[in-house]
């Protein structure tokens, strides 16, 4: 299923401020609101994909991501709780930082009754890094990984919160310049929970959490690098109460690889050559990043020469095309003669042939220039 630019579904621009791309997002919002266009399912799923879109773009790391790799950065996994895309609760405990929890608007969808009330807290995120070769690094992985997490302790129990009678938000009511208003806000004694922990098992935190041990598998797409950072939407720490999870961060670091170093989307090998071979030519074997290929030289092939094999590099994230394998060749001259070998070597040096010319070392110079 392919999936639509967010920048396209909010209507801003790359260069949009965060402040912008949020004003944007909430003119979205009160356009497709549900309690606005009852049993219309056509807003409500335009009244989604603009949560999911905001949901990345309104995240200063998720953005960053999106703008690096699009929809892959974000693990292919974008939206809440992993495949299934939004639920209307995820939205709503979103808006409290679109709208502000004292906002007018907060008041006139939340206060109404049904959605308001007690909302859900989200779960830390989770950090950890991930060791992948560069042959996994090209053709993608799927990887089982291990780590520790919060979650909800069994036989917590709890009791209804005395500060807002259980509805996780505080009411006041302000004068503005509209009139009147009803504003709410979350409870600061239950965090919006609406219940306060009465029991819980004695391992289990202040939150009734307990760590975990948590085994998941994680699918990362080819073209990956070192540094990277994938996020797996709700597999971080759960939140208290019932809350959703938060998210699993995936940091890639490349195993070094003995002979093949990566350089953007090539991969980079020094081929070595003995003098005999790089001046009649030859052909070698050289490693790559899924087996070994077999390669020409040709004859008076010179030092420095970069010899490709195309697209044995790694495939763009954006789809833009495949790196190549860059071969740079090198030709040992040796340290050590013997006085036969001397012998050979001291004839060869009067032969014209022999002798470099001007045209090579221009070849040279162009070298340079590309290093
Ligand atoms: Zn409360």
């Amino acid at each position: 299923m392919s999936k639509r630019d967010y920048y396209d579904i909010l209507g801003v621009s790359k260069s949009s401020t965060a402040e912008e791309i949020k004003k944007a997002y909430r003119k979205l919002a009160i356009k497709f609101h549900p309690d606005k266009n009852p049993g219309n399912k056509e807003a409500e799923e335009s009244f989604k994909e603009a949560a999911e879109a905001y949901d990345v773009l309104g995240n200063e790391e998720k953005r960053r991501k999106y703008d690096q790799f699009g929809h892959a950065g974000l693990g292919g996994n974008s939206g809440f709780g992993g495949g299934g895309g939004f639920s209307m609760d995820d939205i709503f405990s979103q808006f409290g930082d679109v709208f502000g929890d004292d906002s007018v608007f907060g008041s006139f969808f939340g206060g109404g009754g049904g959605r308001g009330g007690s909302r859900r807290t989200v779960g830390s995120n989770i950090r950890i890094k991930l060791k992948l070769t560069l042959s996994e690094m090209r053709s993608g992985v799927e990887k089982k990984v291990k780590y520790k997490r919060m979650v909800q302790a069994e036989g917590v129990s709890y009791t209804s919160c005395k500060h807002c009678g259980g509805s996780g938000v505080v009411k006041k009511v302000t004068n503005t310049f509209l009139g009147q208003m009803a504003t709410q806000s979350a409870c600061p004694i239950c965090q919006g929970l609406g219940k306060v922990i009465e029991s819980k098992p004695k391992d289990a935190n202040e939150q009734g959490l307990i760590s975990q041990e948590f085994e998941t598998s994680i699918k990362i797409p080819g073209g990956v690098a070192d540094g990277m950072q994938l996020s797996v939407n709700g597999k971080g720490n759960q939140g208290p109460a019932g809350g959703s999870a938060g998210d699993l961060i995936v940091l890639i670091e490349e195993v070094a690889h003995e002979d093949l170093q990566r350089d953007n989307n090539n991969v980079i090998y020094h081929l070595w050559l003995s003098f005999p071979e790089a001046a009649m030519g030859a052909s070698v074997e050289v490693p790559t990043l899924d087996g070994k290929a077999k390669i020409k030289v040709d004859a008076g092939t010179q030092a420095g020469k970069i010899l490709r094999l195309k697209g044995k590099g790694f495939p763009d994230l954006n789809g833009y095309g495949t790196g190549d394998q860059l071969i740079v060749v090198n030709v040992f001259v040796p340290s050590k003669l013997s006085s036969e070998e001397k012998d050979i070597l001291l004839k060869l040096q009067e032969s014209k042939n022999f002798k470099p010319d001007e045209k090579e070392k221009s070849f040279f110079d162009k070298m340079k220039d590309i290093f």
